[in-house]
C-alpha cells in the first residue's frame, strides 16, 4: 500500500554550476569586491547566491 513511485511534483531545482561558487580572478578589482561581498555574507546563502551571479555575470566581461 506505500506508494514511493511518486516524489515532490515540483523539485526546486538547482544546477550544479549554480551550487558551486565562482573564484574571483586576481587582480581585478571588481572581482575581488565581489568576493568581499560575498565573504561578508556568510550566513545569507540567498545573498551569497546573489553575488555569485553577479560574479558570473561580471566574468563576461573580463
Ligand atoms: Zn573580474
Amino acid at each position: 500500500m506505500l506508494e514511493t513511485t511518486t516524489g515532490p511534483a515540483a523539485p526546486v531545482f538547482l544546477s550544479p554550476e549554480m551550487l558551486e561558487e565562482p573564484e574571483p580572478v586576481r587582480g581585478c578589482d571588481e572581482c575581488g569586491s565581489l568576493a568581499r561581498g560575498r565573504d561578508a555574507e556568510k550566513d545569507d546563502p540567498s545573498r551569497r547566491t546573489d553575488l555569485n551571479i553577479l560574479m558570473r555575470r561580471h566574468f563576461r566581461k573580463h
